[in-house]
């Protein structure tokens, strides 16, 4: 991935199992995010390739991504404060849906269908995120670490098959982080998803993932396990910028 003269990604690869929780480390400027725009369909790469089950994501247009099964959450949680919990997660049903905006601005069958199966999610998703006593009420004013759980809820409500999470503990406290790593556990083991994860928060990708992933100046510069990554002299290096 080139912006102008700079290569913000070049020779990365790596491969994200089914059901396993993959995390994405790196200082500041490595290219997490761009990675992320790229996987998800908001940057276009210049060379190399993106496979998702064996199929290239190269050109895909984004809605066509989410109809394969990837959603993601963004940065800044970007809620409708003015809607309740419950209607929040039904706009994901229709963004992250099987359908382009056009056959759900046409109302067309395949986005009511959509909607149908995004409502039976509903029950039990406001119960494994522990949404609903607050379910018929307002977005606005709710504290931080319940509107993250919303984003996660909204995101999940189009049942993806790969998560991709930009720093979902950007902002908690430490007891919301501890609830975070609860949540990503149960989320995984519930759904057999698999997660890419974009997080500051070290001891929540180390506790909390399969597998991590090393990025410096656009370059991979570890992959393994945990303890493999975390004792990687390149990655100790890049951390302590020494
Ligand atoms: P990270 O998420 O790891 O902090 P980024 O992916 O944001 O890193 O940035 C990687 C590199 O790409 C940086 O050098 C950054 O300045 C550059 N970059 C990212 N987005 C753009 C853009 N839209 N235009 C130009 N350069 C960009």
């Amino acid at each position: 991935m080139r912006f102008g003269g700079i290569i913000a990604l070049g020779g990365v690869s790596f491969a994200v199992g089914r059901g396993q929780i993959c995390g994405l480390i790196g200082p500041n400027g490595s290219g997490k995010t761009t990675l992320f725009n790229c996987i998800s369909g908001i940057y276009r790469h210049s060379r190399g390739d993106i496979l998702f089950e064996g199929q290239s994501l190269s050109g895909l247009p984004r809605h066509r991504m989410a109809a394969l099964g990837i959603g993601r959450t963004f940065q800044n949680v970007a809620l409708f404060d003015s809607m309740t919990v419950r209607d929040n997660m039904l706009v994901g049903a229709h963004h992250l849906g099987r359908s382009g905006f056009a056959a759900n601005a046409l109302r067309l069958p395949g986005p009511r269908r959509e909607e149908a199966q995004a409502r039976g999610k509903l029950p039990e998703l406001l119960d494994l995120l522990d949404l609903r006593a607050v379910a018929d009420m307002a977005v606005g004013g709710m504290p931080f670490g319940t509107r993250k759980r919303v984003e996660l809820a909204r995101a999940l409500i189009g049942a993806p098959k790969l998560l991709l999470l930009d720093e979902p503990a950007g902002g908690l406290n430490h007891g919301e982080v501890e609830e975070l790593e609860r949540l990503l556990r149960l989320i995984r083991a519930h759904f057999d998803l698999s997660i890419l994860l974009v997080e500051h928060h070290m001891n929540l990708v180390m506790r909390v993932s399969d597998q991590v992933v090393a990025l410096e100046f656009g370059m991979k510069i570890a992959d393994g396990t945990p303890g493999q990554v975390r004792n990687e002299p390149e990655v100790i290096r890049a951390y302590l910028g020494e």
